[in-house]
């Protein structure tokens, strides 16, 4: 997969900057992802940040939902600039965000942005005052707010007003039109009241989040329509494993590939002890799959089948992929554009050889019955055969020989040179 060499048009929209990383306008689309720390446990905390800004999310958001998480707010955020991890923090609010926020000014100034759901700022008349403080607060400490709407947690009495209103229409729609209408109304409601305050549209970004794909791609679609805000993209409650992951793709893709969406976040169900970082991954992935980013080297497998009896291209396939992640931090500092590499495993004759020349450098294993030699192909052509127990070794070896001879900082030089000339 590459990068589109003419990227979709992307909606415009507002650019607005969160601790320096750009969200909307030209910028690329950003991933995101959130902790699932007790935020008052500043040691873990830091380390699933740092963990989750190390696979690559550019934005982390922590939970701040008491005195002590507030408090540890800032001391994360020194915790992490010590370990030299500079991802902005974002502080997720609901209920007393703006109790949390006065009470705790170092809090207020540590984050980037905060996220606060105009369904749970507070209800009657409290709600107008306690949003209000909010968004003060986050023009007196220059911060990005998110409006980030949520049908679990919906405004009822915009709902309640919205669902009367279509009662006494001449021509009623379906509750599900109107809830979809009301999340819609929410976000740009509060947008509209938090720039009344004072807040520029430039620190504004709007998620109006929901669990089913449909609606999610409906709602959003309108709220494009309706509005030039950035825009992060998420699917709530998306699941676990592979159904959180299809569901999240499907629903983001479509809106992506409508130029819709200026961040991204999967939210995964974590399965027990599993890694936070698979959110950050998917993320990666949906985003460099569908050619609008290039993060990692892309590795083509086939899916083997009764062709191929032994699971050797499978475990090479899943060796070369390991050692491209584990080798990017430090290749994307030495070689730039490494992240553009195609790498092609397969696992036997029909196939291999075809797509080998398609990739920048491909091996086409043995399939059971062929004669026991993989041939390597380097940008199309046929560069060595591989034979022995040691195919794998030397596999990955010219893997790591060709990154350095096309990103190395001499060819570099040389396509520079060329470009001048
Ligand atoms: S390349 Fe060969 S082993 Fe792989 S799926 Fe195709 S036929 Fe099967």
């Amino acid at each position: 997969m590459t990068v589109l060499d003419r990227p979709l048009p992307r909606r415009p929209t507002v650019a607005v900057d969160v601790g320096g990383v750009m969200v909307g306008g030209n910028a690329p689309v950003v991933v995101q992802s959130m902790t699932n720390t007790d935020t008052a446990d500043i040691e873990g905390t830091a380390r699933q940040v740092a963990a989750l800004a190390r696979a690559g999310s550019e934005l982390v958001r922590i939970t701040v939902d008491r005195d002590e998480a507030a408090a540890a707010v800032p001391k994360i955020r020194d915790r992490l600039d010590k370990m030299g991890v500079a991802v902005p923090l974002i502080g997720d609010f609901h209920y007393i965000g703006h109790t949390l926020l006065t009470d705790h000014p170092a809090c207020a100034e540590a984050l980037a942005k905060y996220r606060i759901n105009p369904g749970n700022v507070g209800f009657g008349e409290k709600k107008d005052r306690q949003f209000a403080t909010l968004i003060e607060l986050a023009i007196r400490h220059g911060k990005t707010v998110r409006i980030g709407v949520n049908w679990g947690s919906l405004d009822q009495a915009l709902l309640t007003r919205l669902m009367d209103d279509n009662a006494s229409s001449a021509s009623p729609v379906s509750a599900r039109d109107v809830t979809r209408e009301a999340i819609v109304q929410s976000a740009l409601l509060s947008a509209a009241f938090a720039e009344e305050i004072g807040l520029p549209r430039e620190r504004i970004i709007l998620s109006a989040k929901v669990s089913a794909v449909q609606d999610l791609i409906a709602v959003y679609a309108d709220l494009a329509r309706r509005t030039d805000h950035a825009l992060h993209l998420g699917l709530t409650e998306a699941g676990m494993g592979s159904k959180g992951i299809v569901a999240s793709s499907a629903a983001l893709a479509i809106l992506l590939q409508q130029g819709i969406g200026d961040t991204i976040r999967i939210s995964l169900t974590p399965e027990p002890g599993g890694d936070r970082t698979r959110e950050v991954v998917v993320a990666q992935e949906l985003l460099q799959t569908m050619g609008f980013r290039a993060f990692l080297p892309v590795v083509a497998a086939c899916p083997g089948c009764g062709r191929t009896t032994s699971t050797v291209f499978q475990e090479l396939a899943r060796r070369i992929e390991d050692d491209l992640r584990t080798n990017m931090p430090a290749w994307k500092e030495k070689y730039p554009g490494v992240e553009a590499l195609q790498v092609a495993v397969m696992g036997c004759i029909v196939n291999g050889p075809g797509e080998s020349k398609h990739a920048d450098i491909g091996i086409s294993l043995p399939g059971t019955g062929e004669t026991p030699s993989a041939p390597v192909f380097i940008d199309g052509k046929k560069a060595a055969t591989l034979r022995g127990p040691a195919i794998a070794d030397d596999f990955r070896a010219m893997v790591e020989a060709y990154v350095a001879r096309r990103f190395g900082a001499k060819a570099t030089a040389e396509t520079e040179a060329a470009e001048q000339a």
